[in-house]
């Protein structure tokens, strides 16, 4: 097998190779470089950065983000910030209200910041509301010390995260409706919610809709200016600060193409991990990572517009995030229908208007909208027309501003990431078994038992613990066991 490594680099003999530049793998490279090891990182596609790319996909002049969007986890990473980003070009972006949530009863639902101007706009389930919150948004860092932990380790603060354990371990739909009595609050907590991609009736999915409310209270639901890309730039570029070196349009499909290293690192799902070291892995875990599980899909959409998004209710300019899933109720049926492997009429669609907030995103006086709803795994539907159907709902007229349109089906997305298994945006199933298990019942999540040579090996990609999102953890924590090894 021809090495991978260009002449330029053979005098090199890197500490650390990591396969993958997503967030987690870039995390990774730059805990390992401030460590003073020499780390070079390999990824397969023409441009760095994974789940944060951003690119012109409708039309020039219009940048769409491929994937991720929208970036509390991201503000909020214990480890992404402790670095300075900032000065490597990363502008997180506030939109006047983190997000919105739309009913036909036409009254919009906006979820501010201030908590307080949350319970005011949600009227008798306002103090509810705060009452929910308020004891984990006074807490919220110590709060993600935890959340974002590398399970199964005990937690930093127990009586906390025992108080948030018990609520977030209900069901979204037993939590809601234990919770509200009205139908805006409850459909505002099964918006955030459903962002699990899992059915809202199965116990812990409350404790999806807690930390993204927690984090719309705490630091907000920002965008990157100039798009997500923007993330994985300033992260390059600090980890070529440090020293490390980055290697695109080399895809890894063998470890024999590496040169001789101490660690190797995989951005990868375990699926990638089988198929480029599966001879080399210890039997049982190999067993494992074929048992592993994979979840719905999604089918995105970008669309070029020639002028702001129609909405009914003009309110929902001041959010970039819309849920367009409609009562808690409704919100449970499609989701349960997808995960169930049939398409609902009526999906719940994750709709972001950047360029209402980052005017780089589009040509002067035009704009940009960027939606998906989930599918069953594996699917090759296109199912845009059902999302443009959802939008005209709550924005009769939206299908006449558009100018430009992308769609990639889950399908699709597995071809343009082959971390997206069957269209799987989070790296796996992150149910109770999952959340606990990633990839593998072991001590050590990050850890791949096997024979690399004179190597060790680790998963850093979002199919370890704390699982989907941009928040860099994954790759820290790997990162973190590579040096505990190595020293
Ligand atoms: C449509 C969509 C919307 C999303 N929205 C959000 C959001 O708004 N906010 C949020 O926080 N998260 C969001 N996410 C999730 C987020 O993008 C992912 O959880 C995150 O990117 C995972 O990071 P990662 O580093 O583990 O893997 P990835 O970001 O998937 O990166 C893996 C990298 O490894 C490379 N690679 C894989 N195999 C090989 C190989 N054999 N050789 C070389 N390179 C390889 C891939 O090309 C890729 O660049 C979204 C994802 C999608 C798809």
């Amino acid at each position: 097998m021809k090495n991978l490594i260009p002449n330029t680099y053979d005098a090199d003999i890197y500490d650390a190779l990591i396969i993958g530049s997503g967030p987690n793998g870039l995390s990774a490279a730059i805990r390992l470089a401030q460590a003073g090891l020499s780390v070079l990182v390999l990824e397969g596609h023409e441009t760095i950065g994974g789940g944060t790319r951003s690119c012109e996909l409708t039309s020039p002049g219009y940048t769409h983000d491929i994937c991720s969007a929208i970036h509390p986890l991201g503000l909020a990473s214990p480890f992404l910030r402790t670095l300075p980003l900032h000065e490597h070009g990363l502008e997180w972006v506030h939109p006047g209200v983190p997000f919105a949530h739309a009913l036909d009863s036409g009254d919009p639902i906006l979820i501010h910041q201030d908590l307080n101007a949350t319970a005011d706009a949600l009227g008798h389930d306002g103090r509810a509301w705060k009452k929910l919150f308020a004891p984990f948004v006074d807490n919220w860092q110590a709060l993600m010390d935890d959340f974002l932990g590398p399970l199964p380790l005990p937690p930093k603060h127990p009586i906390l995260m025992t108080r948030f354990g018990l609520t977030a371990l209900q069901s979204a739909t037993g939590l809601a409706r234990r919770t509200f009595r009205g139908a805006r609050a409850r459909a505002a907590f099964g918006g955030m919610a459903a962002h699990s991609m899992m059915p809202l009736e199965w116990l812990t999915l409350g404790g999806f809709g807690m930390m993204l409310g927690v984090l719309a209270h705490a630091v907000g639901w920002p965008m990157a200016r100039g798009g997500s890309q923007q993330i994985a730039n300033a992260m390059a570029a600090y980890f070529q600060a440090l020293g490390g070196k980055i290697l695109t349009s080399t895809k890894v499909t063998a470890l024999d193409q590496l040169p001789p290293t101490k660690a190797i690192l995989f951005d990868t799902s375990p699926r990638g991990v089988l198929s480029i070291a599966g001879d080399r892995l210890a039997p049982s875990y190999a067993r494992q990572l074929h048992k592993y599980r994979y979840g719905t899909g999604v089918c995105k959409v970008d669309w070029a517009l020639s002028e702001p998004i129609p909405w009914k209710a003009p309110e929902f300019a001041k959010a970039a995030t819309v849920h367009l899933g409609g009562s808690l109720e409704e919100m449970a049926i499609s989701e349960r229908a997808i995960w169930e492997g049939r398409f609902s009429e009526s999906p719940y669609v994750l709709l972001v208007q950047h360029s209402l907030f980052d005017p780089t995103r589009a040509p002067a006086g035009k704009h940009t909208a960027w939606a998906y709803c989930h599918t069953p795994h594996g699917s090759a539907e296109d199912v845009s027309g059902l999302i443009e159907r959802q939008i005209e709902r709550f924005a009769p007229g939206f299908r006449e501003v558009v100018v430009g349109k992308s769609v990639r089906t889950a399908v699709q997305m597995e071809a343009y990431n082959p971390n997206y298994i069957g269209g799987d945006i989070n790296g796996g199933v992150q149910n109770l078994r999952q959340f606990f298990t990633r990839p593998a019942v072991q001590w050590n999540p990050y850890r791949i038992p096997g024979n690399f040579g004179g190597a060790k090996a680790y998963l850093c990609s979002s199919s370890t613990p704390p699982g989907g999102g941009v928040h860099g953890m994954c790759g820290f924590y790997a990162a973190e066991a590579a040096l505990n090894d190595l020293n």
